[in-house]
C-alpha cells in the first residue's frame, strides 16, 4: 500500500515536471502567478485573468537570458514587521508566498527569478549567481536589456504620463518627470514622445480589475526603467534610460556585482481601487541601506520661492517666511536657490540663528550641479564631487541645515542613480535630510534611505504659478495622485495655497479654480512627510480664514494608517489617513458634475471608529469655510473642484 502511494506521488510530481509550470498565489489565494517551462508567466486574481503570458529575461554581456528553459523551483514564506515612519502606514506587516524559480538559457547559464505574491501584489526580479564554467568566472553582470513584459488583455485601458525626451525643456533639464497624464486611453495609444511611460502605470481591464505597475529597490546598483510602448505580441516591457540623457554622458543599462540581483519590477492588482492607493509593495521588499545618524524630525514648511520667486531670496523676504512659520507653528522653511550669491554664508549662518530663535529649522536649496544641463541656478558643483560634498555638508551641519532640497537631475541612468544614493548616504553622515526636486521616481527611497524625505517627480505646484492651464488641471490631476504617483513613493508637490490668484501681488497671477477646502484637503491626500506648503505671510492679515488657518497650523504631515473609501481616477477621490487615533477623512471631487455623496457616519463604521464618543470638525463652504463639530446624520453633497474634510478622534 505504502508504495503505490509513493509510485502516485512520484507520478504525480512527474506531471508538474512534465507542464514544467510552477505557481504561486498569495495568502489569501486570490492572486496567482504562473510560470511556464519556456519562462512565461502569467497572473490571474479571482479566477480572471489579469496578465496574458509574458515574457521574462534579460540580454547581458555574459549571455543571452532572455530564451530559458525551466529546471526547478523551491518555494517558502516570507512574514515581517517593519517601522516607516515617513510613508502612508508607519507599521506594515507584509506576509508572502515565495516561488524561486530556477531556469537556464542555451548556453546552460542559470538565473532564479524571485516572486513574492501577497495578497495584492508581485514582486519578482532577477537573481544571478556567478556563473562556474571552465577557466572562466565573471565577477560582474552588465545588462543592455531586459526583457520582462506585461501583457495586459485586449480591452485595457490605461492611465498614463510619457517618458520625456532627454535634453529638451529648461535648460535641457528633462526629463523631469513633470508630464502631463493620459487617462483612460487604449494600450495601443503611442506615448507623447515615443519612449513609453514613466512608473507607475495604472491599468483597468476589461473585466473590471485595477492592475499598477512600477519597480522599486533601485539603488546605485542599477539603473532607472520605465514601459515601453505597446508592442502587440509583447504587450508593455521594461524599457531602459535613453542614451541622450546626461548630456549622452554614461551608459544606459546596468552592471553589478554577481552573485547579485536586479530591483523589483511590482505588479498590484484589486477588484477595486483600495490596494492600488493602500499598497506597501515599495518598501515591504526592499531593506536599509544604513542607519539614520539621529533621530530625523518631519514636519510642516513655509516656501518663500512658490509665490514671491526668484525675487524672495532676500534677507527681509525669507524673515518674513521664517515668521510665518513660527505663526503657524510650523517645523521648518525652506530657502531656495541663489542664497549663496543673494545673502552669502555668514548671512545665511546669520539667518539660520535668527530662524532658530523662533523655533524654525531651515532646508538650503542646491542645484545637483548638473554639468550635463545648462542651469543658472547657484549654489552649483558644490555636490559633485565626494570631497567638496562633504566640505559643503560640514559647513552645513556647523551651521544647523537640517537638510537640502537637490534640484535639476535629469535622467535614470546608473550614474545618475548612484549620485542620488551618494548624496543621501554622505547627508545622513551630517545628520542632513534630502528632498529632491527635477527628479526621478523614488523607488522603496522612504525605507532604503532612512533621511530621504521626498522627491518631487510630478508635474508639481509651481506650474500652477507658471500656467493657467494648470491650474485649470488641478481638480483632475488632484484626483489621480492618490492612485498612480504618490501611492508608490512620498510626492513633494508644494501645495495648499490659500491665495486666489497666484502670485506674489495678489490681485494678479494664475487663478485657482478649486476652494479653500480643496485646497486644505490636499494637505491631508499629498503625503510627503515634510510638506513645503504654499502660504504666503500675506495669508495672515489678507482677510484668510481662521478657519483655514488654524487648520494649517494642526495638520499633520506623517501618518499610521491610510485607507481608500472610493474614488475614480481623475475624477474624485475619498481617503482617510489615520495620525495617532485620529482619522484625517477627506472628500475631493475634482471633475464629477454630479456631487459627491459623503456619508461620515458610515465611513467612521468602516474605519472601526464610534461617531456618539468622538470628537469631530467637519470643514465644508468651499470658499467661506466653515467647520462644524456635528458629523451630519446624513450624507453631504461635495460639488465640483470643491471638498469635505472631517478631523474625528475617538474620547478613547
Ligand atoms: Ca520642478
Amino acid at each position: 500500500m505504502r508504495k503505490i502511494l509513493m509510485a502516485a506521488v512520484v507520478a504525480a510530481a512527474a506531471l508538474v515536471c512534465a507542464n514544467a509550470q510552477t505557481s504561486v498565489s498569495g495568502p489569501d489565494g486570490k492572486l496567482k502567478v504562473s510560470v511556464s517551462a519556456d519562462a512565461r508567466y502569467s497572473v490571474e486574481y479571482d479566477g480572471v485573468q489579469v496578465l496574458e503570458p509574458s515574457a521574462l529575461g534579460f540580454k547581458a554581456n555574459i549571455g543571452d537570458f532572455s530564451a530559458l528553459k525551466f529546471v526547478k523551483d523551491t518555494a517558502y514564506t516570507v512574514e515581517q514587521t517593519y517601522k516607516v515612519p515617513t510613508i502612508k502606514a508607519s507599521e506594515v506587516n507584509y506576509k508572502a508566498n515565495v516561488a524561486v524559480v530556477t531556469f537556464q538559457n542555451e548556453a546552460a547559464l542559470s538565473v532564479d527569478v524571485e516572486f513574492r505574491v501577497s495578497d495584492n501584489d508581485i514582486a519578482f526580479r532577477y537573481v544571478v549567481p556567478r556563473p562556474r564554467t571552465r577557466g572562466y568566472a565573471p565577477g560582474g553582470i552588465r545588462i543592455s536589456e531586459e526583457v520582462s513584459a506585461f501583457k495586459l488583455p485586449a480591452g485595457t485601458v490605461s492611465f498614463l504620463t510619457p517618458q520625456s525626451d532627454a535634453m529638451i525643456g529648461f535648460a535641457r533639464t528633462k526629463p523631469s518627470y513633470e508630464e502631463f497624464y493620459y487617462l483612460e486611453k487604449p494600450l495601443e495609444e503611442k506615448s507623447e514622445y515615443g519612449h513609453g511611460y514613466t512608473f507607475p502605470c495604472l491599468f483597468k481591464t476589461a473585466q473590471g480589475a485595477w492592475v499598477l505597475i512600477s519597480e522599486t529597490g533601485v539603488d546605485s546598483r542599477y539603473c532607472g526603467s520605465h514601459l515601453s510602448d505597446w508592442d502587440p505580441v509583447k504587450g508593455y516591457t521594461v524599457a531602459f534610460p535613453l542614451p541622450e540623457e546626461n548630456n549622452g554622458e554614461g551608459d544606459a543599462g546596468a552592471a553589478f556585482s554577481i552573485p547579485g540581483a536586479t530591483p523589483w519590477r511590482t505588479i498590484t492588482v484589486g477588484k477595486d481601487l483600495a490596494p492600488i492607493t493602500e499598497t506597501t509593495v515599495a518598501w515591504d521588499v526592499v531593506e536599509p541601506l544604513y542607519e539614520p545618524s539621529i533621530d530625523y524630525k518631519y514636519g510642516r514648511s513655509s516656501w518663500s520661492w512658490i509665490l514671491w520667486q526668484d525675487a524672495s531670496i532676500n534677507w527681509d523676504d525669507l524673515v518674513a517666511y521664517i515668521d510665518l512659520s513660527a505663526a503657524m507653528g510650523w517645523e521648518y522653511t525652506l530657502v531656495d536657490a541663489y542664497w549663496d550669491r543673494n545673502l552669502g554664508y555668514d548671512k545665511m549662518e546669520e539667518l539660520i540663528r535668527y530662524a532658530n530663535s523662533k523655533n524654525v529649522d531651515v532646508f538650503l536649496w542646491y542645484s545637483s550641479s548638473g554639468w550635463w544641463n545648462d542651469i543658472p541656478q547657484s549654489p552649483k558643483d558644490n555636490l559633485t564631487t565626494a570631497p567638496s560634498r562633504k566640505k559643503e555638508m560640514a559647513w552645513m551641519k556647523k551651521a544647523g541645515v537640517k537638510g537640502i532640497k537637490v534640484d535639476f537631475f535629469g535622467g535614470d541612468k546608473q550614474q545618475t542613480l548612484r549620485y542620488y544614493e551618494d548624496i543621501l548616504s554622505d547627508a545622513n553622515d551630517y545628520g542632513l535630510m534630502c528632498i529632491f526636486h527635477g527628479a526621478t521616481l523614488p523607488r522603496g527611497w522612504e525605507r532604503m534611505y532612512p533621511n530621504f524625505v521626498g522627491s518631487e517627480a510630478v508635474r508639481a505646484s509651481e506650474n500652477m504659478v507658471f500656467n493657467q492651464s494648470d491650474c485649470d488641471l488641478e481638480p483632475e490631476f488632484a484626483c489621480l495622485h492618490p492612485f498612480i504617483r504618490n501611492t508608490v513613493a512620498s510626492m513633494e508637490f508644494g501645495g495648499s495655497f490659500l491665495q486666489r490668484r497666484l502670485s506674489r501681488n495678489p490681485q494678479r497671477g494664475s487663478r485657482r479654480v478649486t476652494t479653500d477646502v480643496f485646497q486644505l484637503g490636499l494637505a491631508v491626500v499629498y503625503q510627503n512627510p515634510i510638506q513645503n506648503f504654499a502660504l504666503a505671510p500675506t495669508n495672515l492679515t489678507d482677510g484668510t480664514s481662521d478657519i483655514c488657518l488654524d487648520f494649517m497650523r494642526e495638520v499633520p504631515t506623517t501618518w499610521d494608517e491610510t485607507r481608500l473609501i472610493d474614488g475614480y481616477p481623475g475624477k474624485y477621490v475619498t481617503m482617510a489617513r489615520r495620525h495617532g487615533n485620529t482619522w484625517y477623512i477627506v472628500s475631493l471631487n475634482g471633475t464629477l458634475e454630479k456631487p459627491v455623496k459623503l456619508d461620515l457616519n458610515a465611513i467612521c463604521k468602516k474605519l472601526g471608529v464610534d461617531p456618539g464618543v468622538s470628537s469631530a470638525k467637519v470643514y465644508s463652504g468651499g470658499n467661506d469655510a466653515a467647520v462644524s463639530t456635528k458629523i451630519p446624520a446624513k450624507a453631504v453633497d461635495v460639488a465640483q473642484t470643491d471638498a469635505v474634510v472631517a478631523i474625528i478622534t475617538p474620547w478613547r
